[in-house]
């Protein structure tokens, strides 16, 4: 019989993922051990049996068989949730193409060794005179260091550990001795305390307001109940709620996970990073008290060990996060909610570039779990699944709010600068921005781009400043300094084209601090509130932007993408969109969908209130399928026109696409890289290839990319292609033939590169 050969990470409880070590796989285990396995191994010199995780299988020895030492035995004990996550990690190396280790960190977050902002202590747990009585006990019998510490503890209470094992020189035993006897416990100051913090007092009006239970619609509660019904059924089908915006999803979400709770499971509710704002999280909340907790980017490692731990030990019953809260360690996770589930935020950019949604229903299908995902905007992959039975599709139709949809007015900028009118603001608009002012209601102004989007270039001869390291264009920012968004270079504005040396070098002026200038200049007595990613570098600063707006401390609030973002202001009746199409110019199959998106979200921030808002969406191209559609609120149009050019093209969700990306510091080395990427894959039959050719941005950081591209329309043979790829490039490796260009995957890729 064939020999088996097991890849085996050794302890992955600490940082050291780095490697894996290959061990024979002993005749009687053969069956039962599988990736994910825990299983003792000897290890190092004096073979002493060590925890480790099948990460791979195979039935080839790295190294002659003979030095290979073989696997003791099973661990059985307590290991069930690890063995799911590795088991998980080795799914999406294979789906997404990474390593192993990066798969790993992902998935599982790893306590780290230094954990140098935890303040631990010694906490004396024994009354006066117990305590007392125990230093005598522990005197009478030579045990000094445990006297040494009671004495100080019941003189002080608590000590901080640095001074404990520092000053005091008590070992770590001594102290777990006396834990272990009750005498004392070790507090840690930022373990466990639950992120998600409610003071204030605009905090106790709005949890008022959301507090009241709402009495659901008939759609909500069709969505609830039909969900919670399929889910007691055995039905595991994932679910679509295609609710247009302030239709209730977020109520539906409650109701669902409500349901959850009292069947003994868990949720998981993934909510973009941007839109996972104070107002969002007091929803919830309310709802479930400390049941609840949150995760997002600003916690530390160690931070968001805690919550899994908490997560574990069944502490709570509902995570809130963004993409990463995917892999809270729950008992008995009942459901993974995903709202606006159509945010490029759900993909992962570094490797493994996963997607949230399919990994959710990865996660669900090893935890009999179950997946929903709500849009008033769905992904053309979520939307095109439940078209064609896979998913199930549920409808909110109507707006809670007495306004109903908003009144929407598209405006050709051709014809007002036919018309003379040579302002960034159409008459329409303007019209519009003065009544609110009149009125005391408030405006959104919307701009499709970041800073001072220009990029700057001369008007004599073409010229356009770039990065010197990058493939990209600089932008003017504040004060005319011109910075790379790529890499951050940054560098003084010029006053001469550096070309021609004429002095006509201008940047393209269409960014939000000149929309500002603007709106001061036109509407003087407005006051004005901006939010980009300049003013908001902080996370702070971005909720007291969005607080003080709900506040009515501004009437008008101008801002790019961040601003759309499932926001609920009651007191705007008008949204402006400036240049809506910019983003119909990305280089990018994905650009009308981006649009509609935009344009439709954006809209949707109108009239969400007693009153009907109404929209102006200014554009220079207003025939645009997507700006039509967008207009007039219709999603199942756009779905058609837009599938149509996704059929005919075979991009995804038609057929699925996978990016290969080489990146070489050596321009041609990375070419002929490329170049026999493209061969390899051009013998496979039946492949779709594009390229090599090199990447729309052809440098970063001094880094040249190529690209090439493979389509088909099943996963499983792009999957084969990347395997293909690996295995080429590792066997390069073993040859010593490889040199320092990297390859990476994207599948179904939701950017250009
Ligand atoms: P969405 O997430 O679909 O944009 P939300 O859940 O934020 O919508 O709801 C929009 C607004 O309507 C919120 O202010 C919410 O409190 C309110 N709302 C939702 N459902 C109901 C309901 N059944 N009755 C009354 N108000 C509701
Ligand atoms: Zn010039
Ligand atoms: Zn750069």
């Amino acid at each position: 019989m064939e020999e088996r050969f097991a890849d085996i990470i050794i302890d992955i409880s600490h940082e050291k993922l780095d490697r894996t070590f290959q061990y024979i796989i002993p005749e009687a285990l053969r069956e039962q051990i599988q990736i994910g396995a825990c299983v003792s191994v000897p290890f190092g010199k004096g073979n002493r049996l060590r925890k480790g995780y099948v990460v791979k299988i195979s039935g080839q020895a790295e190294y002659a068989p003979e030095k290979l030492k073989t696997i003791e035995g099973m661990e059985e004990k307590n290991v069930k949730a690890e063995e799911r996550y590795i088991a998980l990690a080795a799914w999406m190396k294979e789906q997404y193409g990474s390593t192993m280790i990066a798969a790993l960190k992902t998935v599982l977050p790893v306590k780290q060794k230094i954990k140098s902002l935890e303040k631990k202590s010694c906490r004396l747990l024994l009354p006066a005179e117990e305590a007392e009585k125990l230093l005598q006990d522990c005197r009478g019998k030579h045990q000094t260091a445990k006297a040494r510490l009671l004495q100080e503890l019941i003189q002080l209470e608590e000590l901080p550990m640095p001074l404990v094992t520092g000053k005091l020189h008590i070992s770590p035993q001594t102290i777990k001795s006396l834990e272990k006897q009750g005498a004392l416990c070790i507090v840690s100051e930022s373990a466990y305390r639950n992120p998600v913090k409610i003071s204030g007092q605009t905090a106790d009006a709005r949890m008022e307001a959301y507090g009241r239970r709402k009495q659901l619609s008939d759609e909500q509660r069709e969505a609830a109940s039909g969900i919670l019904e399929d889910f007691d059924a055995g039905k595991r089908d994932t679910c679509l709620i295609h609710g247009i915006t302030g239709s209730g999803k977020t109520e539906v979400y409650l109701e669902i996970i409500e349901g959850m709770i009292k069947r003994g499971r868990q949720a998981i509710v993934l909510i973009p990073e941007i839109a996972l704002t104070y107002q969002t999280l007091l929803r919830f909340y309310v709802r479930f008290k400390d049941r609840v907790s949150v995760i997002n980017s600003t916690l530390s490692q160690g931070e968001k060990y805690d919550q899994w731990e908490r997560a574990k030990r069944g502490e709570i019953d509902v995570m809130i996060g963004p993409r990463s809260a995917l892999f809270t360690p729950f008992p008995d996770l009942g459901i993974i909610i995903i709202d606006e589930e159509h945010e490029n935020t759900y993909k992962s950019e570094s490797m493994p570039k996963y997607h949230a949604r399919e990994t959710a229903e990865k996660i669900a299908s090893m935890q009999d779990a179950a997946v929903v995902l709500g849009s008033a905007t769905p992904s053309l992959e979520a939307y095109y699944r439940a078209k064609t039975g896979k998913y199930r599709l549920y409808e909110l139709t109507k707006r809670q709010s007495e306004g109903g949809l908003p009144r929407v007015y598209t405006v050709d900028l051709r014809e007002e600068l036919k018309q003379g009118n040579r302002s960034i603001f159409s008459r329409k608009l303007r019209e519009l921005i003065e009544e609110r002012l009149k009125k005391k209601e408030q405006s959104i102004l919307f701009l499709n781009r970041r800073g001072y989007a220009g990029f700057v270039s001369c008007r004599a001869c073409g010229y356009v400043m770039k990065c010197p390291h990058c493939d990209v264009s600089l932008s003017e920012h504040m004060g005319g300094k011109l910075v790379c968004h790529y890499c951050g270079y940054e560098q003084p504005g010029v006053k001469k084209c550096p070309e021609c040396g004429s002095k006509y070098i201008l940047g393209f002026r269409a960014g939000t601090q000149q929309i500002e200038e603007a709106v001061h200049k036109e509407f003087p007595q407005a006051r004005v509130l901006r939010m980009d990613a300049d003013s908001t570098r902080t996370k702070d600063s971005y909720e007291e932007i969005l607080n003080a707006f709900a506040n009515g401390e501004a009437d008008i609030l101008l801002g790019t993408q961040m601003i759309v973002k499932g926001h609920d202001f009651p007191c705007v009746t008008l949204v402006g969109i400036l240049a809506a199409d910019l983003s119909l110019h990305m280089n990018d199959y994905r650009a009308g969908e981006r649009t509609f998106q935009l344009l439709t979200q954006a809209a949707g921030r109108a009239g969400r209130g007693k009153r009907t808002g109404e929209v102006v969406i200014q554009t220079y191209d207003p025939e645009h399928y997507s700006i039509i559609h967008a207009a007039n609120q219709d999603y199942k149009k756009f779905y058609e026109e837009e599938m149509m050019y996704r059929e005919m093209l075979l991009y995804p969700p038609a057929a699925h696409l996978l990016a290969v990306l080489v990146s070489s510091v050596k321009e041609e080395e990375g070419m002929r890289l490329a170049e026999k990427i493209g061969g390899l894959l051009k013998e496979h039959r039946g492949l779709c290839v594009i390229g090599p050719a090199a990447a729309s941005i052809g440098k970063i950081q001094d880094v040249y990319r190529f690209m090439v591209y493979v389509k088909h329309k099943d996963y499983g043979k792009l999957i084969e292609a990347k395997n293909r790829i690996e295995a080429f490039m590792e066997k390069r490796e073993m040859e010593g033939r490889a040199g320092k260009e990297t390859v990476q995957f994207d599948f179904d890729p939701i950017s250009a590169y």
